[in-house]
């Protein structure tokens, strides 16, 4: 934080804010609903430009109507379209919907393949769509660089990159693999509840003590209160 910290008291003020935010959010996990890694791949796909809660919503007509990759490619375009209706965009989405679930019949057998390099050659699907993949259905750490991860770095002083490739490995980092993926959680809950983009509520922060943005929103704790969301992103 201040301008002369160690690498060393960088990494210990690191790791102790996301021990503070695990406790301040015992239940973090990913908030899409999947009960598999074809459906997370889905789900994470369709959650752009819209909210979890939307995605959650829709989830079970669509699995159910399409439950694997193979089901998915073969779909009717009207029917998924209407299906994908109430996320918005449903154009693309369904586009993309069908584009990503030939490529996993083509080329992976209709599996999702539990491998980075491979996850992100599928049309549609980024780094951060398969790093959300990887970490929550396959157990494998990843980290998230969504626009909450990022701003909560930068805010904290981890890394000063706004390109998510970047920053993913310098707060990397900063941590052992084993906590990539749950950190990537406490970032974004925090994002969502307690650190907004515009107003962010200090007054409110179970980590100020350790933020240097610490008075980027008020510090009042009865206005701060005020701004905290506490369904988060739903
Ligand atoms: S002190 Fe403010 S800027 Fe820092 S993490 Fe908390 S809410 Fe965000």
């Amino acid at each position: 934080m201040p301008r002369e910290e160690t690498r060393t008291a960088l990494v210990r003020r690191a790791r102790k804010i996301d021990r503070v935010l695990g406790e301040t959010y015992p239940d973090a996990k990913c908030e899409l609903d999947f009960d598999n890694p074809f459906e997370l791949l889905v789900v994470t796909v369709l959650s752009a430009q819209t909210t979890d809660k939307r995605v959650n919503a829709v989830r079970p007509t669509l699995f159910a109507a399409y439950p694997d990759a193979t089901a998915m490619a073969a779909a009717d375009r009207d029917h998924l379209e209407k299906i994908v209706g109430p996320l918005g965009f449903f154009r693309a989405k369904t586009d993309a919907l069908l584009k990503l679930s030939a490529a996993l019949v083509e080329r992976h057998g209709g599996d999702v393949p539990p491998r980075l390099k491979d996850l992100v050659e599928l049309p549609g699907v980024g780094r951060k769509t398969a790093n959300v993949v990887l970490g929550n259905a396959f157990g494998l750490p990843g980290i998230t660089v969504d626009t909450h991860f990022g701003r909560l770095a930068r805010r904290f002083g981890w890394t000063a990159q706004t390109d998510p490739v970047k920053a993913e490995h310098e707060v990397g980092a900063l941590f052992p693999k084993r906590d990539w993926t749950l950190l990537s959680h406490h970032l974004i809950w925090h994002g969502r509840r307690v650190c907004h983009a515009t107003k962010p509520a200090c007054g409110a922060c179970t980590v100020a003590r350790w933020c240097p943005a610490y008075g980027a929103g008020p510090t009042d704790p009865v206005t701060a209160a005020k701004l905290v969301r506490t369904e988060g992103r739903a």
